[in-house]
């Protein structure tokens, strides 16, 4: 109620009102219904502050991953854990679909890869459960002023089927990333027996996020 008050006041109430006295009641209405609302939501998202006025842009990132598939190892997945006969190997729990994710974080902000930020040398991330890795990625993001709006993710596996698993998997990572389910897809897809991810040789995920930035001010490093 209040963010819309402000919103209406803010701008678009002298619209409205302008387009009354235009004798385009209507469209002042229609323009209320249309976008005021979510123009005062973007208003109040943007904050008080010296930043206040400059615009929020998007920032898209896109990561992609991939891990050999092993015996005597647990498979997961999005912090789920999938039974399976083989598991993905690494220095870390492979979470490839977390990675991927990770990946796209990291690339939305320009902030390099993974192994730069957690290198597979250093023995603190042996067997560290990737979902801390996530968490850590976005204390980076937000310390560089950056909201994430959504994430979309394919895991490329020939087996076992995921289709069932997919919806725990969002859930996980959309608490691990502070963002509504909504606004957390992921997808499963089957490479056809083709090539190495076919052959059950390894498993590939791709992850495309959104984050929200302010626009830098003049004179500004970016981010
Ligand atoms: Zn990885």
């Amino acid at each position: 109620m209040t963010e819309r008050r402000r919103g209406n006041r803010a701008g678009g109430g002298s619209r409205a009102q302008r387009g009354n006295r235009a004798g385009g009641g209507s469209r002042a209405q229609r323009g209320n219904r249309a976008g005021g609302g979510s123009r005062a939501q973007r208003g109040n998202r943007a904050g008080g502050g010296r930043a206040a006025g400059r615009p929020r842009v998007q920032r898209t990132g896109f990561g992609f991953d991939i891990h050999p598939l092993v015996a005597g190892r647990p498979l997961i997945l999005g912090g789920v854990t999938v039974p399976s006969e083989l598991g993905l190997g690494g220095h870390s729990d492979a979470d490839v679909l977390s990675h991927a994710i990770g990946e796209a974080l990291l690339g939305a902000l320009a902030l390099g890869d993974l192994g730069r930020h957690f290198p597979d040398t250093d023995p603190r991330y042996r067997g560290i459960s990737s979902l801390a890795l996530l968490r850590e990625v976005m204390v980076l993001v937000t310390a560089r002023g950056g909201r994430l709006v959504n994430v979309d993710a394919t895991v490329i596996a020939q087996a076992p089927r995921l289709a069932q698993r997919l919806p725990e998997m969002a859930k996980r990572l959309a608490d691990t990333l502070g963002i509504p389910v909504e606004a957390t897809s992921v997808k499963a897809k089957s490479p056809e027996g083709l090539g190495l991810l076919g052959r059950k040789e390894g498993m590939a995920a791709m992850a495309v996020v959104s984050v929200e930035v302010r626009a830098a001010a003049e004179g500004e490093a970016s981010l």
